[in-house]
């Protein structure tokens, strides 16, 4: 099977773009996701189109939480965990940047998911990939969980951005719009 992010287009239904600037209503989104994972026993058709507004938690450790959600002044979500802990990308696709940066992030990890998505894991403890590595959602370590940058403590700092990260005329979408899946996701969430 291939990977369940590349496959169909980008749907209209709660496809990533719809949030853009609102902070969406969470649990009407989880409920609606719900109801979609519910219908994927009954179609194939309704499977593809949750496979591709999914994507699975980035850390792993269900005991990982959500310490900061995504907001004007904070246009990402911080996810906390004990420092080590391995990191993930939230879909897989090809790391763009892998390295040290002067942006408060610290080490971070950035990945291209295609349709000009990227997403961006920050203030890491150790960078594991490379630019140009595939990275596999929920299987590759792409780095650790640590405070560098501007962090006062362990948790990674989560992008999701429409474009090229940090290059003007691209934007940042709440992750939590996509995040809603995979053998780590806190049961708290679900
Ligand atoms: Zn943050």
């Amino acid at each position: 099977m291939s990977s369940p992010f590349t496959s169909g287009a980008q749907v209209a239904r709660g496809g990533p773009s719809q949030d853009s600037g609102v902070q969406p209503n969470r649990n009407g989104g989880r409920r609606l996701r719900r109801l979609a994972r519910a219908s994927v026993l009954a179609g194939t058709l309704v499977l593809t189109v949750a496979a591709t507004t999914s994507a699975y938690w980035p850390v792993g450790s269900r005991s990982s939480w959500v310490t900061q959600w995504f907001s004007r002044a904070h246009p990402a979500i911080d996810i906390a965990a004990n420092y080590g802990t391995r990191v993930f990308p939230a879909r897989s696709g090809t790391v763009v940047f892998a390295g040290w940066r002067s942006n408060c992030g610290g080490y971070q990890v950035w990945v291209s998911n295609g349709n000009g998505y990227y997403t961006g894991y920050y203030h890491l403890a150790r960078v594991y990939s490379r630019r140009g590595d595939h990275v596999w959602a929920q299987r590759s370590t792409i780095g650790l969980v640590g405070r560098s940058g501007c962090a006062s403590g362990p948790h990674t700092h989560v992008e999701l951005w429409h474009g090229y990260p940090w290059r003007s005329g691209s934007y940042r979408i709440n992750p939590w719009s996509w995040i809603d899946y995979g053998y780590y996701f806190p049961s708290r969430y679900q």
